[in-house]
């Protein structure tokens, strides 16, 4: 049996080049020997470990030393395996020297951790502060919807009110209102949306997506006192197919002004104005006679195509201009409906279609690119 000598110098020291235990020990017999043996591996495992930490340049290559020094089966382990054929005070010994050698790893990684993280906060001296940096990615509004602002600013500026209200109506507002005959094609499913459930029946109780905005006028007139002048932009379904010109859902704008004396060439004068003010231009139009139950007389604006200057191309139907809005005064029903005396007041309609104006401005010759949430394509407007 061998006992270690009272104050024997187990410590760390031991074990650190120049302060080995000494020749004597080496001739002992073998379990000496296993002793000695498992020292110098813990010896040479200083060495090691200490050239790994100095080593590791960032926090991944760190905590692989970490895992194979300190590990469940990191090199500490490895070196004692041998341990359990000492006497228990001899393996208390070996053990305490094994825990110092892994306290100062854990210290000399821990301080190795802070020198990377110092280090990587660092402005190398290479980094030129002057090249311009990445721009961070920023939304935009929708060119429709930068267009609805600029007409309502437009007419903010003439003394309109901007009015909004539900995209689902009713067939009182949508076409009872309005002058529509009980059999007007319009009413039927194949180009209105009607809800479900609603598909029958009549007047206010049958709800659907507004087919267009021109319902919203009477609501308003009859919520408030004349004279009017207000606009009131939105988006309207109308069940049909999609061409390059057609969307399922689309967006109009409306203004309406009505008064006890209203000249029709005001009226006329203000669409010019409008639209100067959209193209920054001025832009050529005509009037043609047109039909429209709410409106009598009732008339269609057409404006020379800006995406071909008059030469014909597949927005204009190759005729060189283009249907832009109708208008007209309304009719004395809706008048009525409002509940003002048609003889004392008259006014002027008109219901722009923001999707072709959009496209009128920025030459864009197929209106489903707008509604395509196509990043590349609507980026170009921002
Ligand atoms: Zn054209």
């Amino acid at each position: 049996m061998f006992s270690v000598p009272c104050g024997a110098p187990f410590l760390f020291g031991l074990i650190r080049p120049g302060c080995w235990l000494g020749s004597s020990l080496q001739d002992s017999d073998s379990i000496w020997e296993v002793i000695i043996a498992m020292i110098e591996k813990l010896k040479a495992l200083l060495i090691e470990g200490e050239e790994q930490i100095a080593a590791a340049n960032n926090e991944q290559e760190l905590q692989m030393v970490r895992t194979a020094l300190l590990g469940k089966q990191g090199s500490i382990t490895e070196a004692l395996k041998e341990l359990p054929k000492l006497e228990a005070s001899l393996r208390s010994e070996v053990g305490k020297e094994a825990n110092r050698l892994k306290n100062l790893f854990t210290s000399q990684i821990e301080s190795r951790r802070e020198e990377i993280v110092l280090k990587a906060s660092e402005i190398s001296p290479e980094f030129d502060c002057t090249v311009p940096g990445i721009p961070p990615l920023a939304g935009s509004l929708h060119p429709i919807t930068q267009m609805s602002y600029d007409l309502n600013d437009t007419f903010r500026s003439l003394g309109f009110e901007i009015f909004q209200e539900s995209d689902i109506t009713s067939e009182l507002y949508g076409f009872d209102n309005l002058n529509f005959p009980p059999g007007h094609p319009a009413r039927e499913s194949m180009d209105t949306y009607w809800l479900a459930g609603h598909e029958s029946g009549s007047g206010g109780e049958r709800l659907c997506l507004r087919p267009h905005l021109t319902g919203a006028s009477v609501r308003y007139m009859q919520s408030r006192k004349p004279p009017f002048r207000f606009v009131y932009p939105g988006r309207v379904y109308r069940n049909e197919a999609t061409d390059a010109r057609h969307e399922r859902a689309f967006f109009q704008y409306e203004a309406l002004v009505v008064d006890e004396d209203f000249k029709f060439s005001a009226g006329i004068v203000m669409i010019k104005s409008i639209l100067s003010k959209v193209f920054g231009q001025d832009v050529a139009v005509r009037m043609r006679t047109g039909f429209f139950p709410f409106v009598e007389p009732g008339f269609e604006i057409d404006m020379k195509c800006l995406v071909c200057g008059g030469k014909g191309c597949s927005v204009c139907k190759h005729v060189g201009w283009i249907e832009i809005m109708p208008g007209g005064t309304p009719h004395p029903n809706v008048i009525k409906t409002a509940g003002l005396d048609p003889d004392k007041y008259t006014g002027f309609y008109v219901n722009i279609g923001l999707d072709r104006l959009v496209m009128m401005r920025y030459g864009v010759d197929d209106v489903r690119l707008f509604h395509s949430s196509d990043i590349r394509f609507l980026s170009q407007f921002c």
